[in-house]
């Protein structure tokens, strides 16, 4: 390998390469588009498709892609080659600025939630000029969008572009009644800490859960866990940090930042954290670290597990979306400030935060959920499916200080006013982090984790982005038309912290006593499974607040709540049906075969010498047999249950029979399957045990 220098962004058709190779009028008019969102030239396209096509060819590339993100959450690629027959009976290489800017892909069996079929059967991808293309393999992939002909969103990045466009409208509205006048942008940006457990491939291959459906649906609990917290931040196995050092590389020549790694919480959990970008190429490159992951660890022998609860009792995976707002030239504006009026623009996008998380709970829940997801959220380990926002004991000081007009400690003045007083500097204070906090406030950005491992990160940030700017736009409003434009703001932040104080909770938020105090007395949400939450996304707030910022448009709202809903059904049907496959084909026949070696065994050791009672084994197989009876009621239960869900008339109905129905009777074949592991000869068990998987990797 080359120097880090030189190996970074090598697959990246990035701005480097772009000025090298494009003649100065086309890479100033491409920049134009980049950075303000100007229509782009066909002209310009053929020019920048040449020098695209010319530098993927010297990189051996033979194909190329759009590459984009349907709805199903993973991303999709069709491959067409370069190649053109030349009139000489030879070949060209060929790619045209129509074949960059549009592509028409056989888009029929992607999701769509009735779109296509209610409008125009074909689906168009549309290039994203501000995500750079890049090499794969050999294949060219340039980052687009995907669009019905009825020009209604069929993938998950469209809507997070719109989201940025809306948030920057309105956020530059608040900058300009600042006196900002040269901003002409205001970016979101974001860094996702992304968590995956690693295991051995060989495993992984002899357990058919763990391949149909990503996570292990038996198991007994280990003797040793994640106890002893021996693990986190514990020192690296040397095929691990192989795996590492061959992804970072990987990561480094697609531009893709790859900053920190260590050891997570439970044994063979890992996380991986990038430098943070502008969102929408952030959730490209989350894409795309997530499937080379998967590709890396095959060279190393090992499967990377992106499942939210590959394993039940040991925490699960997540992926924190550190979020942050800033303006073109980069001014931070979840930083506080030096200048009175900065601090007082910084506490009023803290309140448009703070307003959007509580107006907008549901959003941010929903966008995360996910049948993998719902093991986590909840479950004593991660953040609980109540939303709630940490600020840190100083921040809530300066807030309560406002909301009552009382003296603030923290500074030498009275009572604070804003417009007028120096906020005090935060400090970065890392020892004052609160962990448990669903979303957390970290001294320059917002830490939301309730974002699952193997979630793209597009739709939560969708909604924030969303909601931040609906804030944005009603304080905006207000501000415009006042007469007294400090007094307006002071009353708006007071205001906005006495009515949405609800939402900031600075303990524990795994606390039982929280939860209970957050629905009972707050009023907060607490959506517990996807089918609780995702229905609400047509709330009447909801749709109003999302198609009136031109984010989503009602039919895509109603597609996306089914293919959602949907997905989620699917899933657990198919965790259902492997249950009952493992129980009836696998670990019955093994209990079966164990308890007749005992039986057998015992019945020669009492013809060797009659008087022997054997109660070890009588007990044995006796207690195996009541477990394999268990076993097959639960399993014929289960089918019941998978049955009945024909039953349903609808997708919110079937949603709701698999959380009631499904769901338990899942939880009641597990049981006796668990309990007889626990009794049965290792050698006659038929799969590797959580034991094997979590310490397996050397
Ligand atoms: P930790 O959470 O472990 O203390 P950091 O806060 O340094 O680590 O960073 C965690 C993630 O947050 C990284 O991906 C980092 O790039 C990202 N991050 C740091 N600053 C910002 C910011 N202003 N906006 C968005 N993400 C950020
Ligand atoms: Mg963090």
């Amino acid at each position: 390998m080359g120097t880090l220098p030189e190996l970074f962004g090598s697959l990246v058709f990035d701005d480097r390469i772009m000025r090298a190779s494009l003649p100065a009028d086309v890479y100033a008019s491409l920049r134009k588009t980049i950075d303000e969102g100007t229509r782009l030239d066909i002209s310009v396209a053929n020019a920048v498709a040449s020098a695209m096509k010319d530098w993927a060819v010297a990189h051996g590339a033979t194909h190329f892609t759009h590459w984009f993100q349907p709805l199903t959450g993973i991303t999709a690629e069709k491959h067409d080659g370069f190649i053109t027959p030349s009139p000489d009976g030879g070949v060209i290489m060929e790619f045209s600025g129509k074949e960059l800017i549009k592509g028409e892909p056989d888009a029929s069996s992607f999701p769509s939630g009735g779109l296509r079929a209610t409008f125009e059967a074909r689906g168009y991808t549309a290039w994203d000029p501000t995500s750079y293309a890049f090499i794969k393999g050999k294949t060219l992939c340039i980052p687009t969008a995907f669009c019905s002909y009825g020009g209604h969103a069929l993938d998950k990045k469209t809507p997070l572009l719109r989201s940025m466009e809306v948030l920057s409208k309105q956020a530059l509205r608040i900058l300009r009644l600042f006196g900002n006048d040269t901003a002409k942008r205001v970016v979101s940006s974001v860094g996702p800490e992304q968590e995956y457990f690693l295991i051995t491939r060989e495993m992984y291959d002899q357990r058919p859960d763990l391949k149909y459906t990503g996570r292990t649906l038996f198991g007994a609990k280990p003797p040793k866990g994640q106890e002893l917290d021996d693990h986190y931040f514990g020192v690296i196995k040397p095929g691990v940090a192989a795996f590492m050092a061959d992804l970072n590389e990987e990561l480094w020549k697609l531009g893709i930042m790859a900053k920190t790694e260590h050891n997570e919480v439970a044994p063979a959990q890992h996380e991986l954290a990038p430098i943070y970008t502008t969102t929408n190429v952030a959730t490209d490159h989350n894409q795309l670290t997530m499937e080379i992951m998967q590709r890396v660890a095959a060279r190393h022998g090992l499967v990377c597990l992106l499942h939210e609860k590959p394993f039940a009792g040991v925490n699960g995976s997540g992926k924190h979306n550190n979020w942050s707002i800033a303006t073109d030239s980069g001014q931070n504006l979840l930083s506080p400030g030096d200048t009175p009026y900065e601090n007082a623009q910084f506490l009023l996008f803290l309140c448009a935060v703070i307003k959007a998380v509580d107006d907008y709970q549901d959003l941010l829940r929903l966008s995360v959920a996910t049948a993998g997801n719902d093991h986590r959220l909840g479950a004593n380990e991660a953040p609980p499916a109540v939303i709630s926002m940490f600020l840190g004991d100083e921040l809530n000081a300066v807030l309560e200080a406002i909301e009552t007009d009382t003296p603030y400690e923290g500074t030498k003045k009275t009572v604070m006013k804003l417009g007028v007083d120096v906020l005090p500097r935060f400090s970065r204070d890392t020892t004052d982090r609160n962990r448990t906090s669903p979303f957390a406030f970290t001294g320059n950005k917002f830490e939301f984790r309730m974002v699952g491992s193997s979630n793209s990160i597009a739709c939560a940030n969708i909604m924030l982005n969303s909601a931040v700017a609906e804030s944005l736009r009603i304080y905006a409003d207000r501000l415009e038309a006042a007469d007294d434009f400090e007094a307006a703001l002071h009353d708006m932040i007071k205001k906005t912290i006495s009515d949405h104080k609800r939402i900031i909770f600075n303990g524990n938020g795994y606390d039982d006593a929280w939860i209970e105090e957050a629905t009972k007395n707050r009023g907060l949400s607490n959506y517990r499974t996807t089918a609780d939450c995702m229905p609400h996304l047509l709330d009447e707030k909801n749709v109003t607040m999302l198609t009136s910022l031109g984010v989503f448009t009602m039919d895509e709202l109603i597609s996306r709540r089914d293919i959602m809903l949907e997905n989620y059904c699917r899933s657990i049907v198919i965790e259902a049906n492997t249950m009952v496959s493992m129980a009836r084909t696998l670990i019955a026949p093994a209990i079966e075969a164990y308890a007749g070696d005992v039986a057998g065994k015992a019945a020669a050791k009492k013809a060797a010498v009659p008087e022997l009672k054997c109660s070890y084994e009588t007990t044995l197989v006796s207690t195996l047999s009541t477990l394999l009876d268990e076993i097959a009621a639960a399993a014929a239960d289960l089918d019941t249950a998978l049955l009945s869900l024909h039953d349903a008339s609808d997708v919110v109905e079937e949603s709701a029979m698999i959380r009631d129905t499904l769901l338990p009777a899942m939880g009641r074949l597990r049981v006796p399957c668990d309990e007889a592991e626990q009794l049965t000869a290792k050698s006659f068990w038929p799969f590797p045990t959580y034991g094997d998987l979590l310490f397996g990797v050397k």
